[in-house]
């Protein structure tokens, strides 16, 4: 199904996207070590553990007044402690798919994403507005949301893990958020968030080196947008990106400078100013994002995802509480996991 790639390629080229940056072969700029089980298990439990925290104060302006900060699973909605959310349920539904058919095929991943609709446990709005009308037989190129919200990002890491290459990486991360996301920064997001993961997971630096390879993969793809913080200026994720590496162990003025909320350019380079700020303390890491306020699920997801990959799941485990492993979706992990590397 690499077929779709061209053809989706100039049905948006038509419409006025910029896909330049595709002309630019993408390679690692160092060594890539082969992928273990033990990353592709980081990532989808770093992923669900930083859902599952997040989840009980998703919204909230912060820590959670009457029951504190944040610092084990808790129960939510009226579901137990570690029950996860769409950030997981998706991200497993596209590791299934891209497993199965060894390739993104967008077809196969609209089926699966409606097959889990009824399941699905607290999702965003330009997702659930794109399901309804795949639902009712839409294209899936054009079915998308037009919203920069971070619900395709939440969902791309297992494209960085289960492309081989950066370029198919890009690809594929692409495809995956258009079926939702028919936004040149959502597209993005999912991008440079996959290829961060890919990067992490082959033995790539921790470390803000990665920020302007990230946003180069990016190039010319996004339309600046207006943000809603600082004056009013128009901003796209590449270029916020590179403003991260000034925030690093400054989570505070992080949260003031890019915001938490579900905008995409807003908790993503949050996410990452904290992640960069300490990549070997996850148990910092999670709790400084899930009590940030705003989208706390997502932004433990995508960092779980980046602190997965680095550290697998035996460094992930050995640095975070035991019980934070008790996830809903720990089974359904296992078993990908067995998949991905055999
Ligand atoms: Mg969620």
């Amino acid at each position: 199904m690499e077929t779709a790639w061209p053809q989706v390629r100039r049905a948006l080229e038509a419409e006025g996207w910029n896909l330049e940056a595709f002309e630019r072969p993408l390679t690692w700029p160092f060594d890539p070590r082969p992928l273990t089980v033990g990353r592709v298990r980081g990532t989808l439990f770093g992923v669900a553990i930083g859902d599952a925290l997040g989840a009980p104060v998703e919204g909230r302006p912060g820590a959670d007044g009457a029951a504190g900060p944040v610092r084990r699973l808790r129960p939510h909605n009226g579901r137990p402690a570690g029950t996860v959310t769409d950030d997981t349920q998706l991200t497993l539904a596209v590791a299934t798919s891209l497993l199965e058919r060894g390739t993104l095929d967008p077809e196969d991943l609209v089926r699966r994403f409606l097959d889990a609709e009824p399941e699905l446990v607290a999702a965003g709005w330009a997702t659930r507005q794109a399901l309804e009308r795949l639902g009712r037989g839409a294209a899936w190129w054009l079915a998308g949301s037009a919203s920069a919200g971070n619900g395709a990002a939440m969902r791309a890491a297992p494209a960085g893990l289960f492309c081989e290459s950066p370029d198919a990486i890009r690809r594929a991360a692409f495809l995956q958020a258009l079926v939702t996301h028919r936004d040149p920064s959502a597209v993005a997001s999912s991008i440079v968030h996959a290829l961060w993961v890919g990067w992490l997971a082959r033995g790539g630096p921790a470390d803000a080196e990665v920020l302007a390879w990230l946003a180069a993969a990016v190039e010319g793809l996004e339309r600046p947008l207006a943000s809603r913080h600082r004056k009013r200026r128009s901003v796209t994720l590449a270029g916020l990106l590179q403003e991260v590496e000034g925030f690093l162990g400054r989570p505070q003025e992080a949260f003031e400078h890019f915001r938490t909320g579900a905008f995409v350019l807003e908790s993503f380079p949050s996410a990452a100013a904290v992640f960069l700020s300490h990549p070997e303390d996850p148990e910092a890491t999670y709790l400084t994002l899930v009590n940030a306020g705003g989208d706390t699920d997502t932004m433990g997801a995508l960092a779980g995802a980046w602190l997965g990959a680095y550290l697998g799941d035996r460094g992930l485990r050995s640095r975070t509480p035991s019980d934070w492993w008790r996830v809903s979706a720990a089974a359904e992990i296992e078993r990908i996991s067995r998949l991905g590397t055999s």
